[in-house]
């Protein structure tokens, strides 16, 4: 626009000034011409009055001083000419035929002018009859209008230059004033300014305010946009589900920072790539096919290990659909809990069915009477003693469902820990001694505040562990130890140990080392997962170290208080 205005004011000025130029110049022509021929004839009337009042001889000698711009000949009535002031009449043809000849002669004035053969010059003639014998004939030469306008030319550029230089100068002012608060507003969008400060033309005045009211009413929008994306990616990106929002094309139109961690990407690359550049799960592109096709969605599915509920819908608008959406929902903590209460109902089946089975063998036959007398009182034995096994069973099963409702309700209290510890080794003093193990206790008097019931739990069952997978002529020495603001109790034995690498396994329900010696130890798998759970409950620590044939020791770290 500034360029258009520019150029065409500078147009303007160069035509108006080559206009003005021709028509001043062919205006003074014309008045010049007139002029000339005026006085042309002023001249030829007055010359011939003296040439009719003095006769020819007496005023040839006047005619010899007149001013050599004009050229005076003196024509006879046949056209012979009897003097010329620029040639001799020797050398001059006939002019009775001259246009202004033929007039003078008919009217007793004539007039005629001609171009010169470089139509540079014109010749101006004027006849006047002085009498019957002669005519007197002036003619002067003047420029021609085109000669006149090719002499302008230099002066005509100079003044289009000029004319160009200052139209310029002006035309730049007056687009500058013009367009500046325009220019000023429409520039200034993101950060609009008061059209008060801009100095402005009235006539401007309205549209200026227009675009200003037009201006602010969009930074208005902007504004609320901005806002409503800011709160929208606020949630988003605080959601712990993952959200994805496609467009029927499938190209990710927005991803939150979860489902980005998710597909380990950075969200802000994949604004407007496809879907297929995210992930190349077939399953998962799948869920994307459907949901642009505006279906639901709503499965599980396992993503780098871990599982997500993927709910998908199709995202309509004005009945059409434009696009879809998916969010994802971790639910692997869900899905391990599923896992292992199945497992968990499978190992207790599993348990309860083997001595069952047992029991309902070694009844069967005594109720057919198919024992011997001598052989009751075993069968009897082996009936209480798979009794003795599922209440086993049941009691751990018991404590952990305790221990998964939480013991947080049991009250703890100052609680001595040698006191327990000796109270165990007399419980477990006869399976010791038929194991041919010695129990030993080290270490100080040391009380903390906890919960008693659940400490003896824990005791008792590393210790029955190490009495269990111990050699005869083992010791199992059990060592409580302060330390800081924490009391360390270790029970260590001289068993036959456990593989290193299932020793993290040996804390998980129902896992019991399948060796050849503790394979025929009667056990339930439970112990050490109740014991894991109580010491986490308690908020302590466990861990375990162990050799193969060299012995076991598992330390406890609980807090003083
Ligand atoms: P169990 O009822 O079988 O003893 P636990 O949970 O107490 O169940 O122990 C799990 C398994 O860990 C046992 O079956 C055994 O193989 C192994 N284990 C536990 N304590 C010891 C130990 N002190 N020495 C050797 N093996 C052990």
């Amino acid at each position: 626009m500034r360029k258009g205005i520019f150029r065409s004011l500078l147009l303007l000025a160069s035509f108006s000034t080559l206009i003005i130029t021709l028509i001043t110049t062919m205006t003074s022509y014309t008045l010049l011409e007139k002029s000339t021929i005026a006085s042309l004839e002023n001249q030829a009337k007055s010359l011939a009055t003296g040439l009719a009042t003095f006769g020819w001889e007496d005023y040839y000698p006047l005619l010899q001083q007149l001013p050599n711009n004009l050229r005076i000949t003196i024509v006879e009535e046949s056209g012979e000419v009897l003097y010329d002031s620029f040639a001799s009449p020797n050398n001059l043809e006939n002019h009775g035929d001259r246009p202004e000849i033929i007039e003078a002669k008919r009217y007793g004035i004539g007039f005629a002018k001609r171009f010169s053969t470089t139509l540079t010059h014109q010749t101006f003639y004027s006849a006047i009859q002085v009498n019957d014998q002669i005519i007197l004939r002036v003619a002067t030469q003047v420029q021609t209008i085109y000669n006149m306008i090719k002499n302008m030319i230099p002066y005509l550029l100079i003044a289009l230059i000029l004319v160009l230089l200052i139209s310029s100068i002006i035309a730049n002012k007056l687009v500058d004033t013009l367009l500046y608060p325009i220019e000023k507003l429409t520039s200034s969008l993101t950060e609009p300014i008061s059209y008060d400060q801009l100095t402005i033309y009235d006539e401007l005045l309205p549209l200026v305010r227009t675009i200003h009211q037009q201006q602010q009413a969009i930074q208005d929008q902007i504004d609320t946009l901005k806002n409503e994306r800011d709160t929208i990616n606020l949630i988003s990106n605080n959601m712990r589900e993952g959200l994805i929002l496609l467009d029927q094309t499938a190209k990710v139109l927005a991803i939150n920072q979860s489902a980005a961690s998710i597909f380990e990407v950075d969200a802000k690359q994949f604004i407007g790539k496809s879907f297929i550049h995210l992930t190349r799960n077939p399953d998962l592109n799948r869920c994307v096919e459907l949901v642009t096709s505006n279906q639901h969605i709503d499965i599980i599915m396992e993503l780098s290990g871990k599982f997500y509920h993927i709910y998908g819908c199709g995202v309509e608008t004005d009945g059409k659909i434009i696009g879809g959406m998916l969010l994802l929902v971790d639910v692997t903590a869900e899905q391990l809990a599923q896992q292992l209460r199945t497992e968990f109902t499978a190992n207790v089946s599993h348990e309860l069915r083997t001595p069952i089975t047992s029991i309902s063998g070694y009844a069967e036959l005594l109720a057919r009477g198919m024992v011997a007398e001598k052989d009751i009182q075993n069968f009897a034995e082996k009936i209480y003693h798979e009794t003795g096994r599922i209440k086993e069973l049941i009691d751990d099963l018991i404590i952990l469902g305790k221990l998964d409702e939480g013991i947080s309700q049991l009250e703890k209290e100052s609680t001595d820990l040698s006191a327990i510890v000796e109270q165990v080794f007399n419980r477990l003093q006869p399976k010791a001694e038929q194991a041919q193990v010695q129990l030993t206790k080290i270490g100080d008097e040391l009380s903390i505040l906890t919960v008693p019931s659940m400490i003896d739990e824990v005791l008792y069952n590393l210790i029955d562990n190490g009495i269990k997978y111990n050699k005869p002529q083992g010791t199992v020495t059990v060592s409580l130890v302060e330390e800081g603001e924490t009391v360390k109790i270790s029970v260590a034995d001289t068993g036959i140990g456990i593989p290193k690498h299932l020793q993290t396994r040996i804390f998980e329900r129902f896992y019991r080392v399948d060796q050849s010696r503790s394979k025929h130890v009667p056990g339930t798998g439970l112990g050490l997962a109740i014991v894991k759970h109580i010491v986490h409950t308690l908020g302590g620590k466990i861990s375990v170290h162990s050799q193969e044939e060299q012995g076991t020791e598992v330390t406890v770290t609980l807090n003083k208080y």
